[in-house]
């Protein structure tokens, strides 16, 4: 199902109007409320510049929407890249896939990562594009979008090209160093190849313009690897709503949900649909207040050092609350609701016990509704409504309980599965003559 924002950000679109875009020195651009925003509220709605499906899925999933194709059409010349439709196939062979037509095993097999996405970032363009804002694409702007007059769009390269590489303050090692020399020849002996670049080189020695070409490679390289996020697809089991395995299937980079920075304790998550992502406020977020992704496992199933390990390639070291205050994972943390220490509410001691009733009733509510209405959710209004009562249940929780605690970590992962049943790709087992295959579900 395909959802828009009903009032985007002017000048940042694939945003609402509720966030706004600010930019610090040394910290660089990051995205805060511009008013109180609440849970459950659509606040970005994206679409990649760029997308690779992993090479598990290559044969069942679009190589240009990477949704699940119902029905294949291979490319011509590769035995491992399908399209879903005409249109994508047109789409993908006049642009990306004419310089990896051919090559895909070679590049899966090389097990470049994120890299992968500098390289189709690049063959979004043709190469005089690039020679003739050389200038551009040879220098930095880590401030893209800051500029009044500016309408930042995801889909424009030149907001690619601006996405935070750290470059000059990474810790860098020589075999990293080396490794990241090695792919970028790698790609633009690729490049030369497939006739995207056609200038000859003199005597084994690289021309200016291979030079060039490898300077911004290199960079779209890291701006890709520091800018990119899982994109997923539900396999379900059952009808039930509540019966979804999440399924990572590749990576995307989203210029403008790139600007999200990271907590351990985000207050947004996103639902994936193929090239598209949706963002959603899973708490309530008050004006001013930062608005956070997760790049690494939440506080309640990965502990401080595992978290910091993972998080260490990224670049930063995270300052979020579960990290300053050393939140214990899940199984520590409270679950019940009567009988806690003061500190643990946010409400007086006298009001705990009619706070708790209403949690109590908002959660029958929402058990009832499931089990004899709509465990199904197959209609838009059964759907609506479950999220309402989700909603809801999980704001009176907020309202009695100061972070962390397990309800209200239950209770923001339900709402989140109850999102993605509504709007993320799905696709499930159907079996004909024996054979079970998987089909996307609308
Ligand atoms: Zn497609
Ligand atoms: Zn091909
Ligand atoms: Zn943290």
């Amino acid at each position: 199902m395909d959802l828009k924002l009903e009032n985007p950000n002017p000048r940042f679109p694939n945003f609402s109007n509720a966030v706004r875009v600010e930019y610090a020195p040394g910290r660089g651009r990051y995205t805060v409320a511009e008013r109180d925003i609440e849970v459950g509220e659509l606040i970005a709605a994206d679409e990649a510049i760029v997308g690779a499906i992993d090479q598990e899925y290559s044969r069942s999933n679009c190589t240009n929407c990477l949704k699940h194709a119902k029905c294949p059409l291979p490319c011509d010349k590769c035995s491992g890249v399908v399209f879903c439709s005409l249109q994508c196939r047109d789409k993908a062979m006049s642009t990306f896939h004419k310089y990896e037509c051919l090559y895909s095993d070679l590049v899966s097999k090389a097990n470049i990562g994120a890299w992968r996405l500098g390289y189709r970032a690049m063959t979004t363009q043709p190469w005089t594009y690039f020679l003739q804002k050389k200038d551009f694409f040879l220098s930095r702007n880590e401030k893209a979008g800051m500029a009044s007059d500016y309408i930042y769009s995801s889909k424009d390269l030149n907001n690619f090209h601006s996405l935070v590489t750290h470059d000059g303050s990474a810790d860098k090692q020589a075999p990293e160093l080396m490794m990241q020399a090695h792919v970028v020849v790698f790609l633009l002996r690729l490049l030369k190849k497939t006739g995207y670049i056609t200038s000859q080189n003199k005597g084994g020695e690289l021309s200016e313009e291979e030079i060039i070409a490898a300077r911004i490679l290199h960079h779209f390289m890291r701006a890709a690897f520091f800018n990119t996020h899982e994109m997923t697809q539900i396999l379900k089991e059952d009808e039930d709503w509540n019966s979804n395995k999440m399924i990572r299937i590749g990576r995307v980079t989203n210029p403008s949900l790139a600007l999200i920075n990271h907590s351990c304790d985000p207050n947004y998550r996103r639902v994936s649909n193929g090239m598209k992502t949706f963002g959603f406020a899973i708490k309530p977020i008050r004006k001013g207040e930062e608005i956070t992704d997760i790049y690494c496992d939440p506080f309640s199933v990965s502990d401080y050092q595992s978290r910091h390990k993972r998080l260490a390639k990224y670049n930063f070291t995270c300052a979020c609350s579960a990290c300053q205050q050393k939140w214990p994972t899940l199984e520590q943390i409270n679950s019940q609701l009567d009988g806690l220490h003061p500190k643990a509410y946010k409400l007086p001691q006298n009001k705990i016990n009619a706070q708790a009733k209403r949690i109590v009733r908002a959660e029958e509510k929402f058990t009832s509704y499931c089990r004899d209405a709509a465990r199904v959710a197959k209609t838009l209004e059964e759907r609506e409504q479950i999220t309402k009562l989700a909603t809801s249940t999980l704001n009176e929780h907020v309202k009695l309980l100061q972070r962390p605690h397990q309800l209200l970590i239950y209770w923001e992962n339900q709402l989140h599965n109850i999102l993605i049943h509504r709007y993320a790709a799905k696709v499930r087992r159907c079996t004909y003559n024996g054979t079970t295959l998987l089909m996307p579900t609308e």
